[in-house]
C-alpha cells in the first residue's frame, strides 16, 4: 500500500525504526499485556518525538533554502533541544523563543544546557507575550537578511503531525498483534493527530488514548481533531474528524504544566524498578500515570496488547529542580 505521507519530502535524521518490545513486569502487575513503542530512542541528542516530527519540517526548511529555523516552547522545552540538535545537524542556525525566566539553576541543567551546547541561540520572553515575540524574532531575522523557516509549537502543524502516521505504520508493522489500545501523552497534539489521521488511512481501528499535560480535554480534544482533519486535508483527503472521536483524558493535568506530583512520581518509580525504563516528569511520566490510572479503573483494554508510545524528554530527568522533588518524593 503506498500512503500518502510517503510523498513528503523527508530528510532521515533518525536511523532506522525505533524499538517496540513487551513490558511484562509492569504489565502484569496492571493485568494487561502492556508493551511500549521507544520513541525515546530516535537516536539524536536523547530522542524524543520531535524528531520524527524534523524529519518533514527541515526538509521543507532546506526546500526553501533557510540558513535558519525559529521555533518556541517553554524554558525546558524538549522539542526546542531537537530542533537545535538537527540545526547543528544540517548546519542551520537555531533561534528558540523561550517562554519563562531563566533562573539558576534551570539555566545549567537539562535541556537548556543542551540548547547552549548545540549552539542555539536563546530570546526570553513571557508566556503572554510569546506569539509577539516569535513573530518579532522572525521579522528581525530577516530584516538582517537571514532566511528563517518557522517551525510552531511542539511542531505540531500538518507536515509534522504527517510524521506520527508515518510512525503508526511503523509500529504496527512491528507489532504481532495490532494493539487494543496506544496510550501516549499529549500536549501540543501534533502527535496524537498525526495517529489519528494516520489510523483513518491505515484502518487501524484501536483506541489511540491522549493523556493531555496541560490543557483540559476540550481544548486538546478540538485542537487534535482540527489538526488530524488538516493533515488528512494535507494528503488529498476531503474527510474530517470530530473532537468526539478523539479521546483525551485531562485528569493529570489538573495540577498544572511540569507541576510535579505523587502521580509522576509513582509512574517513575514503576516503570524504573519493574522495568529499567525511564520517563521523564513531565510529559512521559504524566502519560504512564495516566496508564496506570486508567489500567486501575479498569478503563483499558484487558484482551490485546496496550501499547504506551513513549515519546521522550530524557534531559529533564536531570532539570532541577524535579529531581530533587522527585528524590524527596521518594523518600515519604
Ligand atoms: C512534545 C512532547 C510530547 C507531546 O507531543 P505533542 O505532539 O506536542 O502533543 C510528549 N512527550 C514529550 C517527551 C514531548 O517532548
Amino acid at each position: 500500500m503506498t500512503t500518502p505521507w510517503e510523498h513528503l519530502p523527508r530528510l532521515a535524521l533518525i536511523p532506522g525504526p525505533t524499538p517496540v518490545h513487551p513490558l511484562p513486569r509492569l504489565g502484569r502487575e496492571l493485568g494487561l499485556e502492556l508493551w511500549v513503542k521507544r520513541d525515546d530512542l530516535t537516536g539524536l541528542a536523547f530522542g524524543g518525538n520531535k524528531t520524527r516530527k524534523l524529519e518533514f519540517l527541515l526538509a521543507e526548511a532546506q526546500a526553501q533554502h533557510a540558513d535558519t529555523v525559529v521555533t518556541a516552547g517553554a524554558v525546558q522545552s524538549n522539542h526546542c533541544r531537537q530542533t537545535a540538535a538537527a540545526a547543528a545537524r544540517l548546519g542551520l542556525q537555531a533561534v528558540l523563543v523561550l517562554a519563562g525566566e531563566p533562573t539558576e539553576p534551570a539555566r545549567g541543567s537539562g535541556n537548556l544546557a543542551l540548547d547552549a551546547l548545540f549552539g542555539a541561540q536563546v530570546v526570553w520572553t513571557d508566556r503572554a507575550q510569546r506569539d509577539q515575540a516569535l513573530r518579532a524574532t522572525v521579522e528581525a531575522l530577516r530584516d538582517q537578511g537571514r532566511r528563517p523557516y518557522l517551525i510552531p509549537y511542539g511542531g505540531s502543524n500538518p507536515l509534522g503531525a504527517s510524521a506520527y502516521a508515518r510512525a503508526l505504520a511503523e509500529a504496527l508493522a512491528q507489532m504481532p498483534t495490532p494493539p487494543a489500545a496506544i496510550v501516549l501523552a499529549s500536549s501540543s497534539g501534533g502527535t496524537q493527530a498525526g495517529l489519528v489521521a494516520g489510523a483513518r488511512v491505515l484502518g487501524y481501528r484501536g483506541r489511540i488514548v491522549g493523556i493531555s499535560v496541560d490543557e483540559p480535554r476540550p481544548a486538546l480534544a478540538e485542537r487534535v481533531a482540527e489538526l488530524a482533519s488538516q493533515t488528512l486535508a494535507l494528503w488529498g483527503r476531503r474527510e474530517r474528524v470530530h473532537p468526539t472521536e478523539v479521546e483525551v483524558h485531562d485528569v493529570w493535568a489538573r495540577p498544572g504544566y511540569g507541576v510535579f506530583t505523587a502521580a509522576e512520581a509513582e509512574a517513575m518509580r514503576l516503570a524504573a524498578r519493574r522495568e529499567g525504563l525511564l520517563v521523564d516528569p513531565v510529559y512521559t511520566g504524566r502519560g504512564l500515570a495516566g496508564l496506570l490510572g486508567l489500567a486501575r479503573e479498569r478503563a483499558l483494554p484487558t484482551t490485546g496488547p496496550v501499547l504506551f508510545w513513549h515519546t521522550g524528554g530524557t534531559p529533564a530527568l536531570f532539570a532541577q529542580p524535579y529531581l530533587r522533588q522527585w528524590l524527596a518524593q521518594m523518600a515519604q
